[in-house]
Order: C-alpha cells, then sequence, then structure tokens
C-alpha cells in the first residue's frame, strides 16, 4: 500500500464518535471519509451532559467555540429527594470545572452538539461527509478494508486503511462479527421531553432550586433529571423508569400516563411538569453492551456506543465518544508499521477507562434508586458530606485527558 493511501480512514456513521474521530484524525493529516446512512442529521434526540473531560477535547478540535452559544454551563448540580422536594446535595459546577478540571461541564442538545461537529467537518479539506450512505458490509484483508454502501440508487466500495465502527449501539459492523448478540436491554427507559422556559408549570418553578442548574431528583427505582438547552431557552426533562424490552427503536411517542403511574408518590411538582409535557414524551429503551469491544480486527475499530454502549446514570455516553475518538487518534501515527503496538496501547487504555465508568454508573444507580433504609442513609450521607469531598471523588473521571496515555 502506498503512503498515501495508508493514511485513508473510513467512518461507518455520523454520530458523536463518527464526527469527533474524523476531526481528530484529519487533524493528524489523514484523509477521512464519513459515512451515514441518514439522509439528513435531524433534530432528534434531546439533552447531553458534557462534563470536562470531554469539553477539554472538543476545545482543541475548536468545536467548543462553535457549540458554547447553544449550550450552557450551569452553575450548580443538585441532588434532590424526589417526594419531599427538598434539597439533598448542593454542589457548585461552574467554577469547580474551570478551577480544578480547566475545562467547563456544559449541557446541551444532541442536535447542537452534532450541528457544531458537522460544520467543522464539513470545513476541513481532508474529510467527505456522506449522507444518504449505508455501510452494509466490510470485507478486512492484511492490507486494508473494503466497505460496501448502499447509497440508496446504487452499490459503491471504498477502500480505507482503517474503518471505524462507529455506527451505534446496534452497530451492525459488530453484529456482522458478533452476530447480534452484543447489545442487551437494561431492563430501564429513558423518556425525554422539553418545554420552553416560559412553559414550566408554576410549581416547578418554585420548586426547582436554581434555574441554571442540574438537578437530579431521586426515588424509589425512578429518577427524574433536569437542565436548560438551547441557551437556557428550553427546558430538558429525562425520566428513568424500569420497563419491558419493546425492542429496538428509539424517539417512539411515549405515554404519558404510565410515566406519571411510575413515579406515583411523587411531588406535585414533578407531576406538573409530567402533564405540561405531556403530549411529547419519547421513549428510549436503555441498551448496554456487556462485554465492551474496541478491536474487530486489526483493521476494524468500534468507537463510541457501537464498543461500549453503558447506562446514562453517569452522564457520560457522549463523552466516552469524544475520549474513544481523541485517543485513537492519538495513538495512530502515519506510519503504518506503528500501528499494532498503538492499536494494543489504545484498547487497553480504552477498556480499563469504560470499566471503571461503568462501575461508576452502577453505583449511581444503586444511590439513586435506594429504597427504605438505604434512602435514608444515602439521604443522611448527602446532606452530611461537604461538596468539596464530591468534588474530589469525580477527580478521575473529570480530570481525565483521554490522548494523554499514546
Ligand atoms: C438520533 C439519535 C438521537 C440521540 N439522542 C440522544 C439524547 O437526546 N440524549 C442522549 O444522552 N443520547 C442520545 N443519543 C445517543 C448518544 O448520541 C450516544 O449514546 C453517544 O453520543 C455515543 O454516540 P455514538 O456516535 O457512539 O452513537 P450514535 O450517536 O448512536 O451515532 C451512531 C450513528 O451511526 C449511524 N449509523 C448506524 N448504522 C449505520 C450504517 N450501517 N451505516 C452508516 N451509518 C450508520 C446512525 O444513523 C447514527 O448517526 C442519540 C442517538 C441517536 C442516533
Amino acid at each position: 500500500m502506498t503512503a498515501s493511501a495508508a493514511r485513508q480512514v473510513v467512518i461507518s456513521g455520523a454520530g458523536i464518535a463518527g464526527l469527533t474521530a474524523a476531526l481528530a484524525l484529519a487533524a493528524k493529516g489523514f484523509k477521512v471519509t464519513v459515512f451515514e446512512k441518514a439522509a439528513r442529521l435531524s433534530e432528534v434526540g434531546a439533552g447531553l451532559q458534557l462534563a470536562p473531560n470531554a469539553t477539554r477535547l472538543l476545545d482543541r478540535l475548536r468545536v467548543l467555540d462553535r457549540l458554547m452559544p447553544r449550550a450552557v454551563a450551569p452553575d450548580a448540580l443538585y441532588l434532590q429527594d424526589g417526594t419531599g422536594g427538598k434539597t439533598l446535595l448542593r454542589m457548585g459546577l461552574r467554577d469547580a470545572a474551570e478551577t480544578r478540571w480547566n475545562a467547563p461541564y456544559i449541557v446541551c442538545h444532541r442536535a447542537d452538539l452534532q450541528a457544531a461537529l458537522t460544520a467543522a467537518v464539513r470545513e476541513h479539506p481532508g474529510i467527505s461527509l456522506r449522507l444518504g450512505s449505508n455501510v452494509v458490509s466490510h470485507e478486512a484483508r492484511d492490507d486494508a478494508t473494503t466497505v460496501r454502501i448502499d447509497a440508496g440508487d446504487r452499490i459503491e466500495e471504498h477502500r480505507g486503511a482503517l474503518l471505524l465502527g462507529c455506527d451505534g449501539v446496534w452497530s451492525a459492523r459488530r453484529a456482522a462479527v458478533e452476530h447480534d448478540r452484543s447489545a442487551t436491554f437494561t431492563g430501564h427507559i429513558a423518556w425525554r421531553a422539553s418545554l420552553a422556559a416560559e412553559d414550566l408549570p408554576q410549581a416547578f418553578q418554585a420548586l426547582l432550586p436554581e434555574a441554571n442548574s442540574v438537578s437530579a431528583w431521586l426515588g424509589r427505582g425512578v429518577h427524574f433529571i433536569v437542565y436548560p438547552v438551547k441557551a437556557g431557552n428550553v427546558f430538558n426533562f429525562v425520566a428513568i423508569t424500569k420497563g419491558r424490552d419493546p425492542g429496538r427503536e428509539w424517539s417512539s411517542r411515549g405515554n404519558s400516563i404510565a410515566l406519571a403511574a411510575a413515579f406515583s408518590g411523587w411531588h406535585p411538582a414533578i407531576h406538573a411538569v409530567i402533564n405540561a409535557a405531556a403530549e411529547q414524551w419519547t421513549f428510549w429503551p436503555l441498551f448496554q453492551i456487556d462485554r465492551p469491544r474496541f478491536m474487530l480486527n486489526r483493521r476494524v475499530v468500534l468507537l463510541g456506543d457501537a464498543a461500549h454502549a453503558m447506562t446514562p446514570f453517569a452522564a457520560q455516553g457522549a463523552a466516552m465518544a469524544i475520549e474513544d475518538a481523541c485517543a485513537l487518534a492519538a495513538a495512530l501515527t502515519g506510519d503504518e508499521a506503528d500501528w499494532p503496538a498503538a492499536l494494543a496501547r489504545f484498547d487497553q487504555e480504552r477498556l480499563a477507562r469504560v470499566a471503571a465508568v461503568a462501575r461508576r454508573g452502577n453505583l449511581n444507580r444503586f444511590a439513586y434508586h435506594a429504597v427504605g433504609p438505604l434512602a435514608l442513609g444515602r439521604n443522611m450521607l448527602l446532606r452530611s458530606c461537604s461538596p468539596e469531598r464530591f468534588l474530589a471523588d469525580l477527580d478521575w473521571l473529570y480530570g481525565y485527558d483521554g490522548t494523554r496515555f499514546a
């Protein structure tokens, strides 16, 4: 293979992982083609949290500046008692993020992050973004990978030195190797809705401790997250409940009566929000990958949800996709002879990192959904501990630089 052909990378999926990988690799001189099956990148989805471990990487890629006008840097994180409505913990976020972790903690709409990444991708001469292009198969050889693309009216073939499977939790690239047994339903559903700031019910406005904040309302087997997006003009709500496996479909219309039943006994102000957004609730079954895997073989690497979809309890889904992408680009040089060792280092580092983050998510779930004496103990602990201790407990997560190991 010639030197220039060796620097061609093919990416399946223009989600958060695929677009970030394209930018990070192009910044190192690789030529990148991104194939996305959707004909257009639409406003589907809702809010995302981006902690400093993600924003410091977006900043280096010059995406953060594009995103900030549409994002919000919350002043604080609140943990609230979902039934009584009382504050259990207030942790200052905005200043702590800048001083302690040297990067902002932000919340935004997923579509705004995707739009900021896409704008940067479109401006980069080394990246070609092809929408309406479904990657239907791949064949990895010793020297390259060939992908087949269904472009609607024709089938195309493209070659790259590397194929990155950034095609999400139900990754077809992963399924082609693992025969579709990888993602399992977690038993949880994320319900998402948003309301314009002026449409927030009065009762909820009165209960919300601070408008410019992330608040997590905790209760028996369920929790409810609230934060502003769209420069503070819209409030994003995520309700996590138990539920049955509805199949592999995202963003279908949810039944707000069932949602209200799952929050029975909760504070009336939360019910006021559930009712106010009644027509809007969408329903997202949460799947996870039990055995994270990056390397399908030496020519095909999975990134983001395709590699390690995890539950959202640590709010790190998008951040892990961004870390994966930047870590891979940091590891790779233009000299293919270095790749086996570089990819092995990348694989080892990222497997350890995503395992630690998934463990943190499991701990959060346990604490958020506790019942009876466990819930009382949790509430006492949250009320008595200093916020400083909670911040220090997050240093390993938010202070991490995904490119340092390379
Ligand atoms: C439409 C959408 C909306 C979302 N909204 C939210 C949200 O509101 N909040 C939240 O926390 N998380 C949301 N997520 C999930 C979140 O983006 C991911 O958990 C996280 O950001 C990791 O991103 P990813 O790039 O690995 O996967 P994803 O963001 O899922 O991106 C995968 C991309 O690959 C494309 N793709 C799939 N198969 C193929 C194929 N065969 N060929 C070409 N392209 C393919 C998909 O169309 C998609 O664009 C959403 C995902 C999607 C796809």
